[in-house]
């Protein structure tokens, strides 16, 4: 039982069968056996490049699939109800290259984007740091000009695709003291950068087909042009980039939490005790009934987000809150989802434990909830009137 999804277009309505038909048919199968063996599935990305999906959300002039968010979101949810860690490396994608698309020059553009765009080159972003991940102003990576080229050294913790990825979107000091903000700078880092090494991956709770890990920058020297947008601009770029980053973060949980439904509604339709299917008591079929609202609110909440997004409207508070309820949503689901399974949802014969697992890191990535709380309150705080508009 998939979710059912009323779409803008027949275009839109035609990508997402085909991608719910990658999604069955190639990534299902391997997912486990990838995520069990901690297999970056680098062949999925090139796969998935080139279908289109990698640049979906970007104009058509720059390279990419020129889709709205409205529908971008769907299709990484249907990535992540089967395979968690490829909806989430496809959203780290795009946010790696939201920088150069909305700050690069239109010469760096040129240069760089279809091939980035394309699928050509997988991104990884690196804005934290062992120290600095709710605080990123913290950050002590440094980036000293030097002739025609910048010198980069210190440490980006938590790079998701860190040692896989072909370039790095990274967040480092050009000026000012730990806990400065506006000396920050963003650039484009290529993989091949002499100096620029990633450490061993991190061994994780779960996720475990994703590789995350340090990237060690010692004296790596990039070409200046390599800067994106002005010196100092680097956080407001990472933070503009992350509302939407926490977007693609939400779908990805509400996808995760759709597949861990669904396993658990085909295995109370089969699984009988007392003379009967576990659906019919009803003090099962009420968890369900609870795990599909939580689904579906979480659902709508992360598409009227990407409609705003979609208009050219505010709406950084509610991505927040889609961030906040999807992936707290998610887990409460996978959890439930482990219930409805009993002893045997406990057991790597099934894949809810897993998708339990996973949940659990989409809390704390793109801004932990607590974080997202902030924001919203803040957003409160400021006492954004509500408005109605046409259209
Ligand atoms: C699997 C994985 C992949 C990741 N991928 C990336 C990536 O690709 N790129 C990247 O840059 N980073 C990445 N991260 C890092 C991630 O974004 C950070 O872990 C996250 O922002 C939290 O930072 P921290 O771990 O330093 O926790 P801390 O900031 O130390 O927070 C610790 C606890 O304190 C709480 N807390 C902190 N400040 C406040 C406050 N003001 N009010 C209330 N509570 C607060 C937090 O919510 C949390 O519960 C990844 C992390 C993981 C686990």
């Amino acid at each position: 039982m998939s979710a059912s999804r009323v779409l803008p277009t027949d275009e839109a309505t035609d990508l997402l069968k085909l991608v719910r038909d990658v999604a069955t048919t190639e990534l299902a199968p391997r997912s486990s056996e990838a995520e069990a063996s901690e297999t970056f599935p680098r062949d999925v990305f090139g796969m998935l490049g080139e279908l289109g999906v990698l640049g979906l959300p970007y104009d058509e002039e720059h390279g990419g699939g020129g889709q709205p968010y409205e529908v971008y979101l769907q299709v990484l949810e249907e990535l992540g109800s089967v395979w968690a860690s490829v909806g989430v490396g496809t959203s780290v994608h795009a946010l790696s290259c939201f920088g150069l698309v909305s700050f690069g020059t239109d010469e760096q553009r040129e240069r760089w984007l279809p091939d980035m765009l394309g699928g050509g080159l997988l991104g990884a972003y690196c804005l934290s740091e062992a120290h600095a991940g709710s605080d990123p102003g913290a950050m002590r990576t440094t980036a000293r000009r030097d002739g025609d080229d910048y010198v980069l050294n210190g440490a980006k913790a938590w790079t998701t695709h860190g040692g896989q990825a072909d370039f790095y979107k990274v967040m480092a000091r050009t000026s000012g003291e730990p806990g400065d903000r506006r000396g920050i700078s963003c650039f484009l880092v290529p993989a091949d950068t002499e100096g620029l090494s990633a450490d061993n991956p991190e061994r994780k709770m779960g996720l475990t087909g994703s590789t995350t890990a340090t990237m060690l920058f010692d004296d790596a020297r990039v070409p200046a042009d390599r800067l994106l947008g002005a010196e100092g601009d680097g956080l407001k770029i990472a933070l503009a980039g992350l509302d939407a980053g926490r977007l693609g973060i939400a779908a990805v949980a509400v996808g995760l939490a759709q597949g861990a439904l669904d396993r658990a509604v085909e295995y109370a339709r089969e699984r009988h005790t007392f003379g009967q299917r576990i659906i019919d008591h009803q003090g099962l079929a009420f968890v369900l009934a609870d795990m599909e609202a939580a689904v579906q609110t979480a659902r709508a909440m992360t598409l009227h987000a990407a409609r705003l997004k979609d208009r050219g409207l505010p709406f950084s508070r509610e991505a927040s809150i889609a961030k906040l309820v999807a992936t707290d949503n998610a887990m409460k689901v996978t959890t439930d989802a482990v219930q409805v399974l009993g002893g045997y949802g406990y057991t790597r014969d099934f894949p809810v434990e897993r998708y339990m697992r996973e949940a659990k890191v989409m809390q704390i990535f793109e801004g932990t909830n607590q974080i997202q709380r902030m924001v919203i309150g803040r957003s409160l705080d400021k006492g954004d009137a509500g408005s109605l508009r046409h259209g």
